[in-house]
């Protein structure tokens, strides 16, 4: 019999934090609406359950699994609900934060979905990659509360459980868009400031075009960060919604050669040219050996 270990001592499972969470659950769920905020402060944060590191080093698959239905019940009751609204101030596109947590709490993950969607197209990609630790989470009165960021509402975690709760269930819908205008908007770059760009854009009626220079659309969000932390399939998955919007896709095309800016404007009808190309080249360390096979930028 092989005496090779194959799970890390060390590491707590998928289902261990589950069972953790779903008993601290039973006992919250009665008092959800009447937890004083000590009670709340005193809700341990939730870990994120990850892949065994004895598991991962072999493959290149997400570290992070995501939280259980439970952890995010438990994660979302720790909010304290500001009125102010501090975590809002801290996010670039000013998501109701306290109100998809509430919703969260509640286990109205529908609702949560519903009110992130209604200023981002992309939660299960900004869930997972948004540097929340310096934005929403930063400013999170709990996080301050306990003079620790790392003790912060875990809201990345609760944006990106909600969106794959949506999108594993199969209930995502696109967002309404309004009726035509007869204006067209061309949009260079197909990263994320191109997509919410579109997206914006195509809610209002206009009609949007939306040019990649590469042959797969995505940007940063596919050229440049690695299969485990943002696989592939929930880059596409949530860029799929653009084109069930309306949105035209064209890849290999990079405006400035394939065609001129100005033909797109003066020639081609387009009544306004958004231009998020985005920064092309990666900024190296300058370490030795960090170019070779095997070593991750
Ligand atoms: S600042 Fe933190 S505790 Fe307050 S509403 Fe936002 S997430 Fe909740």
């Amino acid at each position: 019999m092989s005496s090779e270990t194959t799970t890390s001592p060390r590491h707590r499972s998928l289902e261990e934090l589950t069972a953790e969470a779903r008993n601290l659950l039973a006992k919250l769920e009665p008092r959800r609406t009447s937890l004083t905020a000590k009670e709340r402060l005193a809700i341990p944060p939730q870990e994120m359950p990850s892949q065994d590191p004895i598991t991962r080093r072999g493959n290149m698959n997400e570290v992070a699994l995501g939280y259980t239905a439970e952890q995010a019940r438990v994660e979302a009751m720790r909010c304290l609900g500001c009125r102010n609204a501090p975590c809002v101030r801290g996010c670039p596109v000013r998501i109701r934060i306290p109100d998809f947590i509430a919703a969260t709490a509640a286990g109205d993950f529908a609702s949560a979905i519903r009110i992130i969607k209604e200023n981002s197209l992309l939660p299960a990609v900004c869930g997972r990659v948004c540097p929340q630790e310096t934005q929403c989470q930063k400013e999170c009165t709990v996080g301050r509360s306990l003079k620790n960021v790392d003790k912060a509402v875990m809201i990345g975690r609760l944006e990106r459980f909600v969106a794959d709760w949506e999108r594993e269930n199969g209930l995502q819908k696109p967002p309404a868009v309004k009726p035509e205008t007869g204006r067209k908007v061309a949009v260079v770059g197909s990263g994320p400031a191109g997509i919410t760009c579109a997206a914006d854009v195509r809610r209002e009626g206009h009609a949007v075009t939306m040019f990649e220079a590469l042959h797969k659309t995505g940007g940063v969000m596919v050229y440049g960060i690695p299969e485990f932390r943002l696989p592939k399939k929930i880059v596409e998955n949530e860029i799929s919604i653009l084109s069930a919007m309306g949105v035209k896709i064209v890849t290999d095309f990079v405006v400035g050669r394939t065609r001129p800016l100005m033909d797109l404007m003066k020639k081609d009808g387009y009544n306004a040219v958004f231009v998020g190309s985005g920064a092309g080249l990666p900024k190296f360390m300058e370490i030795e050996g960090e170019n070779l096979v095997g070593v991750f930028s």
